[in-house]
């Protein structure tokens, strides 16, 4: 599998991966003594969350370990999806797709409703996906089922005998190389101060209640901490003694150079995924490109992952490597006085999987031949932070008055960040809140700990 390769022509590339070209977001000069919010996580869910505070008029200061979307946020697909979510994220997603218009309409993140196809081979794919569209027909999606003829005018020509497709006409994509920057802009538009290169170690509180973050640059005073911390959110956690079972999945995904083919909409073939970029290129993937590192929490969190990982073995591989001995030098429980582990790893940048790529790549390429003239031009993979049941917790954490959590949302982060982010900051100020965040509380995975003991 090729590494970038330089672009042999004049459309405009999209940022690379891991090319560090977002300097000029740091806020310069001495950390604020006291703000409102602290956010922990400079990827779409913090910065998400400081926008919608500073659109409410809340002083807020976000600390970013590494780079902004470092991590998690500038490396997914880019989907925007309201198909296929768990019904419980529904009216999140529903809300998003309004939200990422907005944005788009103040700084060009590169959302698109591009259109978005799940594509059917035979009457089981059908079925599925009609009890999917029957379960969540309530909310009001515009999900319909496409005969095959509607649906293969969407696609290019092709050599598998699709019989037809879920599709959503307001579904799209956005830029994930550029939309947490745009938001984060927006957000500074406002006020929010937000910090790169600047870890937070721990928090500070008085009589159960937080009153600040210890960062690796000093003390900020603050009434609420949210930490948005993706894949780190389990250690900082459990530092405060707040078991947050979250586990990590390394999804691999490469880019092709600018190529014109007859494919706009968004496409999940079953085993690749293909979307068309802002940059002329196409994002390729595929959901058996996931693998699971084996490391130390997987033997902790069994009892929570264990009936996960039967469901989805199919698509997440499990292997065992040089993580395993990394996460099991790393401290579970660190002074804060001193360097921790997270400004030992500014950035989590795993290699991807040259089997899990190419295996999408030859599963497009022979799908849709068009795509045999095409270059690749990028590989690279991300850490994908998971809960046992593949929900988010978006929550005040218990026994920490003041201390919120929004972290875990296992693949589906990206298109819902905006709608998460507006939760996250309606929560944090106590305001009555648009959907129903039972289903993302902290609290629900204390039942299975106690059915097991
Ligand atoms: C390959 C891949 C494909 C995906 N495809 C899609 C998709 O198509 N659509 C979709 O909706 N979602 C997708 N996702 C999921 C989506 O990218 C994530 O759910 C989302 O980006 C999570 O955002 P986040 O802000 O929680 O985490 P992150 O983007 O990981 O940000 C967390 C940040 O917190 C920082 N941090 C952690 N600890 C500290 C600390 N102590 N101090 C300071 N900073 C700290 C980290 O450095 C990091 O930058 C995909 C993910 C991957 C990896």
């Amino acid at each position: 599998m090729s590494q970038l390769r330089e672009p042999s022509d004049s459309h405009p590339i999209e940022t690379p991966v891991g090319s560090g070209a977002d300097a000029g977001m740091t806020a310069l000069g001495p950390l604020p003594i006291a703000v409102d919010v602290v956010v922990i996580g400079g990827g779409i869910i913090g910065i998400s969350t400081a926008y919608a505070l500073a659109k409410a008029g809340v002083s807020v200061c976000v600390f970013e370990k590494g780079r902004l979307a470092g991590e998690q946020s500038s490396r997914n697909w880019g989907w925007v999806r309201t198909l296929t979510r768990d019904v419980a994220e529904v009216p999140l997603a529903i809300r998003a797709n309004a939200l990422w218009a907005d944005i788009q309409s103040r700084a060009d993140v590169g959302f698109r409703r591009t259109g978005l196809l799940y594509l059917q081979e035979n009457d089981a794919d059908a079925a599925a996906h009609a009890k999917w569209i029957a379960a969540a027909r309530d909310h009001g999606l515009d999900a319909t089922l496409l005969t095959r003829d509607a649906a293969v005018r969407h696609l290019p020509p092709s050599s598998r005998a699709w019989s037809g497709a879920m599709y959503s006409a307001s579904d799209g994509v956005a830029e994930p190389q550029r939309a947490t920057h745009g938001i984060a802009g927006l957000a500074q538009d406002l006020g929010a101060k937000i910090y790169e290169h600047c870890a937070v170690r721990g928090i500070e509180s008085a009589a159960g209640r937080v009153t600040g973050v210890i960062t690796e640059r000093g003390v900020v005073r603050a009434q609420a901490v949210v930490i948005a911390g993706g894949a780190w959110s389990r250690l900082f956690c459990g530092n405060l003694g707040a078991d947050f079972p979250q586990l990590k999945v390394r999804g691999s995904v490469l880019r092709t150079a600018p190529f014109e083919a007859p494919l706009h909409a968004a496409v999940n073939g079953k085993d690749f995924t293909c979307r068309k970029r802002a940059d002329g290129g196409y994002t390729v993937s595929q959901f058996g490109a996931s693998m699971a590192d084996v490391v130390p929490d997987s033997f902790r969190l069994m009892h929570h992952f264990g009936r996960a990982w039967l469901a989805n073995r199919e698509f997440v591989r499990l292997r065992f490597g040089k993580r395993f001995f990394e996460e099991l030098r790393m401290p579970r429980r660190f002074a804060v006085d001193r360097e921790t582990p997270f400004e030992q790893c500014r950035v989590l940048d795993p290699a991807p999987s040259a089997r899990g790529v190419s295996q999408a790549w030859a599963r497009l390429t022979e799908t849709f031949p068009v795509f045999g003239q095409a270059r690749i031009a990028q590989s690279w993979a991300g850490y994908i932070d998971v809960t046992p049941d593949g929900l988010p917790v978006m929550s005040a954490v218990p026994q920490h008055a003041g201390l919120f959590l929004a972290s875990g949302f296992s693949g589906h982060g990206f298109g819902i960040g905006p709608a998460a982010g507006e939760l996250m900051a309606n929560l944090v100020q106590g305001n009555a809140l648009a959907v129903d965040a039972a289903p993302f509380r902290f609290g629900r995975f204390a039942r299975v700990r106690s059915e097991k003991a």
